[in-house]
């Protein structure tokens, strides 16, 4: 089956069209994010170490979408600047945290014991303008939802890649 509802997707557009000003971005800029209700907000320092969708089955539903996406950077690169009171911790696996915002429920990060160096927070909750990060791919592809396809030519990955 096509995947004609993608053929339009402008991050697919040669990275020379980008502005040598934007492609600047990732390591130079400071990113800004916040959550559905505004009570929380966070900044990111950028390079951005590596960028995710991630289609397991946990990350389908803390998201309540096809898939989760994600921005890694070191952990002294994220902070919270405003409402950190009242954003929560679930641990969704051992040694896994996700924080989220206790109002409105939007996920914020997700952090690894196994990692304890790094954050990766979620890039739909980004309001800085962010270019496609480098190294962006699926991963836990083989547990996808079978009323997603997948219509993009970046890099896939059955396991965390
Ligand atoms: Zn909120
Ligand atoms: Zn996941």
């Amino acid at each position: 089956m096509p995947c004609l509802p993608c053929t339009r997707d402008v991050q697919q557009r040669p990275l020379r069209d980008i502005p040598m000003s934007q492609q600047d971005l990732p390591s130079k800029a400071t990113y800004r994010g916040s959550c559905l209700c505004g009570a929380v907000h966070y900044e990111v320092d950028g390079d951005i170490l590596f960028a995710s969708h991630c289609h397991c089955s946990m990350c389908r539903k803390a998201h309540g979408a096809a898939f989760g996406s994600y921005g890694g950077v070191p952990s002294d690169k994220f902070r919270f600047t405003r409402g950190n009171d009242v954003v929560r911790t679930f641990a969704s696996s051992p040694g896994v945290e996700r924080r989220f915002c206790q109002h409105c429920g939007s996920p914020l990060t997700w952090t690894s014991h196994q990692h304890p160096d790094y954050v990766a927070f979620t890039l739909g909750t980004l309001e800085t303008p962010l270019p496609m990060p480098a190294g962006m791919r699926h991963i836990h592809v083989a547990s996808k939802a079978p009323w997603y396809e997948i219509c993009d030519s970046l890099p896939r990955a059955d396991g965390d890649g």
